[in-house]
């Protein structure tokens, strides 16, 4: 059976330049995450605060902590200690607690806004309509402590390679378009996270920049 840090190995090698993997741990223990850290990965990813907030402090500082699951505005203070980047921003409110938070301990925050592509209506995020209409009317100005660093976004969970691809590619143009209408000359704003298990080699076809994987590393989640 492939170790932990042969599977981190197999996908680093095919990984070009300047895309990064976050290590999708949720679910798995703190060991499994340390054999991960052990083989070199540093950026990891949490879908939920309470796993997060539990683990971080047992295992090494230098990693890098990413919220990647649906975020409630009552868990932003818990997290905020912990976290180096929210993924999962879908909603305007959810933003304004974060710089309210963020201010709070006195620090920035990355965060990436979450753009709604995949069929199923269970997954969260902006609409491209309502995230670009919020951008024009300026409510994602004024938020000192944040820093939007891009988007996030889940394909649909299909095996049609093809509509798979033209979501992911409709990612990337809506990040293309947002940065030359409201973000040009803001070099922080260049960031895609897309990618999963298994599609993340058409995620970085199309453009990603940061992929999120977990059972490819870690095999099955053990839900309790
Ligand atoms: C769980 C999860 C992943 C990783 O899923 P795998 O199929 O195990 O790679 C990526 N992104 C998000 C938002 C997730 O919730």
């Amino acid at each position: 059976m492939n170790t932990i840090a042969d599977n981190i190995k197999a996908i680093e090698n095919q990984l070009p330049q300047g895309v990064r993997l976050v290590a999708v741990s949720k679910y798995h223990p703190v060991e499994m995450v340390r054999q991960a850290y052990d083989a070199g990965q540093r950026i990891f990813g949490e879908n939920h605060v309470q796993e997060l907030v539990a683990k971080a402090p047992q295992l090494p500082a230098d990693i890098q902590w990413h919220m990647i699951g649906h975020l409630q505005t009552n868990k932003v203070r818990m997290l905020m200690p912990h976290v180096d980047m929210i993924q999962s921003v879908d909603s305007i409110k959810l933003l304004r607690t974060i710089e309210k938070e963020a201010a709070r301990i006195d620090r920035t925050v990355d965060v990436l806004l979450q753009l709604h592509v995949a069929r199923e209506e269970t997954k969260t995020g902006f609409a491209t309509g309502e995230l670009l209409s919020a951008l024009s009317v300026g409510e994602l100005d004024n938020i000192p402590h944040v820093r939007v660093r891009g988007l996030m976004a889940m394909a649909t969970n299909t095996d049609d390679q093809q509509q798979i691809e033209r979501e992911f590619q409709l990612v990337s143009d809506t990040f293309s378009l947002i940065k030359e209408e409201f973000y040009a000359g803001h070099d922080e704003f260049d960031q895609v996270s897309m990618g999963m298990s298994h599609d993340w080699p058409l995620a970085v076809k199309h453009g990603a920049t940061l992929v999120r994987v977990g059972s490819a590393i870690f095999g099955p989640r053990q839900y309790k």
